[in-house]
């Protein structure tokens, strides 16, 4: 990936800083963009560390005037998008508070949106880019007491293979990973006896792994990929068929 320069949303922990590492060591000059500044700062460091080139953002995807600054300062060099900043709000639907629902709809589906549409031109512009959406397995499956978490990772497949047919023309694929259960601050706040019955249902009876994901990630992003677009890649151990 020597050459291009790859976004990552929501990196400052979790598969987004996978995701960052990995591009990152196979060539690529990532731009890291999360709240979190100084979890950012770390994660420069040690790319740079080791001998990759990257760069951080202040970037809240709620909030178009920052995902407009982004894309002034940063959008002429982006190749490849990876919308994974996501945050859930579980509860059951018939009690949900509006800005639960608001919040989750928010970040997950229209920050991706947001980032995709103020990128895309340029990578249009240079016909090549590709952008990754993390959607999840829960989005294909849905899931009691994730309604607004389910809805916004349904609704970026829908995002996924829209754009995926808008850009097709100019070279830019749009494709999705669904991610089952990884062990990341996300699936910690669910507690132990939750993530047992969890696990006793993925079939390979274990959670993914962040490299596994960013690995997924990585393909798509390649060179390789260049004929895969519009597919949501379900990456959850057997949990979804
Ligand atoms: P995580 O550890 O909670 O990390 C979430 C990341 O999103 C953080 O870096 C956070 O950064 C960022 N973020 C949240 N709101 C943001 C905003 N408004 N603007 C910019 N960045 C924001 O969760 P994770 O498990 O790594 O999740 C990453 C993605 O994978 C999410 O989209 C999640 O839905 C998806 N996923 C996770 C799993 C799983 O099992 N863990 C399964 C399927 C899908 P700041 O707080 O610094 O802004």
């Amino acid at each position: 990936m020597r050459g291009r320069t790859a976004l990552v949303t929501g990196a400052s922990q979790g598969i987004g800083r996978a995701c960052a590492k990995a591009l990152a060591a196979r060539g690529a000059v990532v731009i890291v963009g999360a709240r979190q500044t100084e979890k950012l700062a770390t994660l420069v460091d040690e790319i740079r560390d080791d001998g990759g080139g990257a760069e951080a953002v202040e970037l809240d995807v709620q909030d178009q005037s920052s995902v407009g600054a982004m894309a002034r300062t940063h959008g002429k060099a982006v190749d490849i998008l990876v919308n994974n900043a996501g945050i859930a709000r579980d509860g059951l639907a018939m009690r949900m508070r509006d800005g639960d629902w608001q919040s989750v709809v928010d970040t997950n589906l229209t920050g991706s949106f947001r980032c995709a549409r103020a990128l895309m031109r340029f990578m249009a512009r240079k016909r090549w880019g590709r952008i990754i959406n993390v959607s999840s397995v829960v989005g294909l499956s849905g899931n009691a007491g994730q309604a607004n978490y389910a809805a916004s990772k349904a609704g970026l497949v829908g995002l996924t293979k829209s754009l995926a047919l808008e850009l097709s023309g100019r070279n830019v694929t749009v494709n999705a990973v669904a991610p089952g259960f990884v062990d990341t601050a996300m699936t910690q706040a669910l507690g132990d006896k939750a993530r047992q019955k969890i696990l006793a249902q993925v079939p390979l009876r274990r959670m993914g792994t962040l490299d596994e994901i960013a690995a997924a990630v990585c393909y798509l992003a390649s060179e390789e990929a260049g004929y895969v677009t519009g597919h949501v890649l379900n990456i959850s151990g057997g949990l979804y068929m």
